[in-house]
């Protein structure tokens, strides 16, 4: 990589080190202000690996900014009451401040229900109907942490989305639409299109963004014919595709082909090492924010 492209880059690595060091100063304050330390609780149905993944991922960052954590594992047969009660009992809880789900739950249960139980107080993923609600009237409480972590990561590299075209390739309620409406909001004043996979020639909306965010879960697809020369690109796919060659028989790849892209665009994010540990940073800080909340 020359020095050109390295400037290109948007480092997550980097960033997100700067969100986890200022969160951990906050909450040196917050401590040294006689408060104790906020507490996240996980809740892990299951063994699905990346979850599993996932989950420690969050563990490390909470310890290393002074969160207190612990993870409730379920067997992926518990039933979607006793998923229930846990989330229950959690809210009643006043040490934990924070309560996180972690997605996908095995088919059985039924994500809406589990999500709805969480106490809005209490929901640092953001996914409560509620606090989705606050969102999109333009009031925030908890902001769900990959979009929240992308605008986090266009103020910190100086990318100010005002007037661009912005396509966001991705529907999801976890990613596309709440993007879509931060990127609307008066404070970051994006012409927003989200396309999805029944977008009739996807390229052709492709092509014409400032700001193209892939979101669908397709390994390396958008290719650099997609993409308009001088193009912000940031990448939120996460994919596993076969590398008998790596450790663990599979490597992680965006939905973006970087190489391919990367002449292109303005700046790119890369994968790994991007959106995904943005996005765990944001988490902290919804954490604080909710202990923050509980204080009050
Ligand atoms: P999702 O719920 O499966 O949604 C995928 C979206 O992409 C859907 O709206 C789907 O369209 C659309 N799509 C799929 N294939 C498409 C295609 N060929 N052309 C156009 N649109 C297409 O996924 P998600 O939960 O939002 O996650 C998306 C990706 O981001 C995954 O790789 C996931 O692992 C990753 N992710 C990363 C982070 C992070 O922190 N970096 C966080 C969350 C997710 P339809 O609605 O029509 O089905």
């Amino acid at each position: 990589m020359n020095d050109a492209s390295e400037d290109k880059l948007i480092d997550g690595r980097e960033l997100a080190q700067a969100v986890r060091d200022e969160v951990r100063s906050d909450i040196q304050a917050w401590t040294d202000e006689g408060h104790r330390a906020p507490f996240l609780s996980a809740v892990l149905v299951g063994d699905n690996p990346a979850s599993e993944a996932y989950v420690r991922g969050k563990e490390k960052d909470a310890a290393e900014v002074g969160i207190a954590t612990d993870t409730h594992h379920l067997d992926a047969d518990t039933s979607q009451d006793a998923l229930l009660e846990l989330v229950h009992d959690l809210n009643a809880a006043p040490s934990v401040d924070g309560i996180l789900v972690q997605l996908p739950l095995p088919d059985h249960m039924d994500a809406h229900a589990a999500i709805d139980a969480v106490d809005p107080s209490k929901d640092v993923d953001g996914f409560h109907p509620e606090n989705l609600g606050r969102l999109l009237r333009g009031t925030p409480r908890f902001v769900p942490a990959t979009p929240y972590g992308i605008m986090e990561m266009l103020s910190r590299s100086g990318i100010d989305p005002e007037g661009m075209d912005a396509v966001i390739v991705g529907r999801s309620n976890i990613v596309g639409k709440p993007l879509a409406t931060l990127l609307l909001r008066r404070t970051a004043n994006a012409t927003v299109t989200v396309c999805h996979s029944r977008t009739r020639d996807l390229a052709a909306h492709t092509r014409r963004a400032d700001l193209l965010v892939a979101a669908a879960g397709q390994a390396a697809f958008i290719d650099g014919t997609m993409v308009k020369e001088g193009a912000v690109v940031i990448d939120v796919g996460i994919n596993r595709v076969d590398a008998p060659s790596a450790e663990r028989g599979y490597r992680l790849v965006g939905d973006v082909d970087f190489e391919d892209v990367r002449p292109k665009a303005s700046r790119i994010t890369p994968v790994p090492g991007g959106v995904g540990l943005m996005t765990r940073a944001m988490l902290l800080k919804n954490t604080l924010e909710a202990a923050r909340l509980h204080a009050q």
